[in-house]
């Protein structure tokens, strides 16, 4: 019966599997088959792109398209983080991520393929439930099996995300800082994406 978490060395897809699976587990205190998903695309990424994952730098830039498991393993597999700026949460609630290369721009967009699930069971068939199967399959399926990469071209500029490190200016209403360029400017008044009417919060009273 198949229910170790880990599949043996001899079937993984990637050998770098079980390092990234255990870091990303110990992350987040279990380990599921969307993480196995975000870490295979995350591997596979990087080789479509040519570079080297994880990253030790800054040159790969991941849009994530959840939060959770998916994007942990995106993030253990292919080193961007949100706190390197590197790593962004685009939520359309889909397990899918568009990885960049911000030198050249080149990008492919990374999801489960359709068959995915259905794959999973005839690589693990004797798993004691279709959660094992996927988690023991997510691991040892060739990518062309698992997965569907497409070459996509941003409609976001680059450059505006990135910005200008250091420039800073300070919000006319609230006086809070604001950095990375995300001022608005309206009628002249330099404002705050809050105080311009995008607020996400309401005080309380
Ligand atoms: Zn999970
Ligand atoms: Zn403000």
């Amino acid at each position: 019966m198949t229910d170790a978490l880990f599949a043996p060395a001899s079937r993984l897809a990637d050998q770098r599997l079980p390092a990234l699976l255990e870091q990303c587990a110990a992350l987040h205190a279990h380990l599921c088959p969307r993480q196995v998903l975000g870490v295979r695309m995350g591997l596979l990424g990087g080789r479509l792109l040519g570079l080297e994952v994880p990253q030790t730098d800054k040159r790969l830039l991941a849009f994530v398209e959840t939060d959770g498991c998916a994007a942990d393993g995106v993030a253990v597999a292919t080193g961007c983080t949100v706190g390197h700026r590197t790593l962004r949460v685009i939520d359309y609630g889909k397990v899918a991520v568009t990885l960049v290369d911000s030198r050249t721009e080149r990008a492919f967009r990374i999801a489960p393929s359709p068959h995915s699930r259905a794959l999973a069971l005839t690589y693990a068939p004797d798993a004691r439930s279709r959660w094992h199967a996927q988690l023991f399959a997510y691991q040892i399926m060739p990518d062309d099996e698992l997965l569907v990469a497409q070459p996509v071209t941003l409609r976001v500029s680059l450059e505006a995300l990135l910005s200008k490190p250091g420039r800073r200016v300070t919000c006319e209403v609230c006086g809070e800082e604001i950095i990375n360029e995300r001022e608005v400017v309206h009628e002249g008044t330099v404002l705050c994406r809050a105080c311009a009417g995008e607020r996400y919060y309401d005080p309380s009273p």
